[in-house]
């Protein structure tokens, strides 16, 4: 069951920058495609096994093709961290290429996944896992009243923190959505964009305003989703029509994406001690995410 009401989260795009920006602040502005260290391998036949847990997943396995390790899988096994993780934490050049959260699911999954396979609220939840179980449950975070400007500290027990799933009755066969859209009434088939995705149309995006070409980034997110437009599948059909297609409409198949999507639901609410206004938003998920407080 998911209940979208108030549901203010993160958009992976979103997610993305913002772990960008938190990584930036720790070891400074990206610099161009820096090579990665290496990170010490695990010794294979130490005859200690690293004990596992399972994290629940949002997509509940639901949307992955046939053959996927975690098609049709409610949870996933994960290692508990180790020193091992913490160097890939601690690693300067995975933070400035962005994969930080990438290098650390890949090493505490148990099934042999590509990360870019994955839709990013799974990816969210293997994060939100490895944090609560390495560095407890208590998350504090700083942020500022939007009404009185006062600067606030807010803590959330990240074990409290729900799974937005996705209901069956919402899924097609295929594991798509239908949308029909307000003004034009066309009726548009999307399907669920992984991480891969969104990273090519962040590049896509980057490279085209590199070269001072016009470029949309809500045009791009909508190629990645959208697979048909009253039942036509053809990749010219499609994007003739999103190249035309109105605000109103496009705005509306967002908000459907949003609320379509499974994903972890990381919004909070802070009452201000000073003004008593109710500031919602989405917990800040960077690198200090998993910065132990004590
Ligand atoms: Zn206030």
């Amino acid at each position: 069951m998911r209940n979208n009401e108030g549901r203010t989260q993160i958009s992976p795009e979103l997610l993305e920058q913002f772990m960008k920006q938190q990584e930036e602040k720790i070891v400074g502005p990206q610099s161009e495609a820096p090579t990665p260290a290496p990170v010490p391998q695990a010794p294979t036949n130490s005859g200690y096994q690293v004990p596992t847990d399972f994290a629940y997943i949002p997509s509940e396995g639901k949307f992955y093709p046939e053959g996927h390790p975690w098609k049709g899988k409610d949870r996933v096994e994960v290692r508990y961290m180790t020193t091992r993780e913490e160097d890939i934490l601690t690693n300067q050049g995975y933070a400035k290429a962005g994969v930080l959260f990438d290098k650390l699911i890949e090493s505490v999954t148990v099934d042999r996944v590509d990360v870019d396979s994955l839709f990013p609220g799974d990816k969210n939840a293997v994060i939100l896992n490895a944090r609560k179980n390495s560095y407890g449950e208590e998350y504090k975070f700083a942020g500022i009243c939007s009404n009185c400007l006062t600067e606030f500290e807010h803590t959330i027990n990240l074990s409290e923190i729900d799974l937005l799933t996705v209901d069956d009755d919402n899924i097609t066969n295929n594991n798509t959505c239908v949308v029909e859209l307000p003004v034009s009434k066309k009726i548009v088939e999307i399907k669920l964009a992984t991480s891969g995705d969104i990273k090519n149309i962040t590049k896509q995006v980057e490279l085209r305003k590199k070269h001072k070409l016009h470029v949309s980034e809500t045009a791009e997110l909508h190629k990645a989703m959208i697979i048909s437009v009253d039942g036509n599948p053809d990749v010219n059909h499609i994007s003739n029509f999103i190249s035309q297609m109105l605000i109103k409409d496009s705005k509306h198949l967002k908000k459907k994406y949003e609320e379509f999507k499974p994903d972890v639901d990381f919004s909070y609410v802070h009452s201000c001690t000073e003004c008593s206004h109710e500031n919602r938003g989405g917990v800040p998920i960077g690198a200090n995410f998993f910065w132990a407080d004590d």
